[in-house]
């Protein structure tokens, strides 16, 4: 059974207006457990908005959308955000970590807020740091980390509460080659560890071309 099934999404803003700007135009995308998929496009393209549409952030004009074999195409507020806590972990391209607090009570914290145990918690988020490396930082907060190591630490944030569907827009984007190769092996490896589904924007070509699938959007489709 799909993990995510989108199917023909469309989107319009300014709907009405003159200004009115079509982004999705009948996009369909299927997304499997393990599989983690690029989506290319250029800037302006509609990524950010499809990601969202995914996540239950925003919804689509018309279309539906199923996440863990539910519809979540017509739920009411409520059920959406709870819907998306559970299932949903997002990746920006900056981390959005908490600078007041450690790597490991950035990890930690999101559990806390879904009911985990102080202690349950705390061994997750240790054991998820080690995982990408980080096992050494986990004391440090985000100022005293590197790049490479805060993306990492948002991976481990947004895979805290173990979603079904992983969705990172530019996550190496402000990152240089070499740290972007190490990011995303770490994102590879929670990836492949946890069975859950990617759906990764980036306009890194390298990157796109070792994930398992690339989809294009193009003219508001998915190709
Ligand atoms: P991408 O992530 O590929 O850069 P976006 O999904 O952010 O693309 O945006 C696609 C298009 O939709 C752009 O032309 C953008 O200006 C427009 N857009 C995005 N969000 C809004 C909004 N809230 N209101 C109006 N236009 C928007
Ligand atoms: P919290 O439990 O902190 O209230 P939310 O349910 O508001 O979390 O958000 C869940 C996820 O959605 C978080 O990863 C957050 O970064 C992301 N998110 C929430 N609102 C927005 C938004 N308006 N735009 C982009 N991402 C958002």
């Amino acid at each position: 059974e799909p993990i995510l099934s989108l199917q023909g999404i469309a989107k319009t803003y300014n709907k009405g207006r003159p200004n009115a700007v079509t982004v999705l135009d009948g996009a369909d995308l299927t997304l499997h457990p393990g599989e983690i998929v690029a989506l290319v496009a250029p800037s302006g393209a509609g990524k950010s908005t499809l990601l969202h549409i995914a996540g239950l952030l925003d919804s689509a004009d018309t279309g539906s959308v199923h996440l863990g074999g539910q519809d979540m195409t017509r739920l009411g507020d409520r059920r959406r955000t709870e819907a998306r806590r559970a299932e949903v972990g997002f990746v920006y391209q900056a981390h959005h970590l908490l600078p007041e607090f450690t790597a490991l009570e950035n990890v930690t914290l999101p559990q806390l807020a879904n009911g985990v145990s102080a202690r349950a918690a705390q061994a997750r988020a240790r054991e998820l740091l080690a995982s990408v490396g980080l096992e050494a930082r986990g004391d440090h907060r985000p100022s005293a980390l590197s790049g490479g190591e805060q993306q990492r630490v948002a991976f481990c944030r947004a895979l805290a509460n173990g979603p079904r569907l992983l969705l990172a827009d530019e996550p190496t984007g402000n990152l240089d080659p070499a740290t972007s190769d190490t990011v995303f092996n770490a994102l590879m490896g929670l990836v492949r560890d946890t069975g859950l589904a990617a759906l990764i924007a980036t306009h890194n070509l390298d990157l796109a071309a070792r994930m398992d699938r690339q989809v294009r959007l193009e003219a508001g489709r998915l190709v």
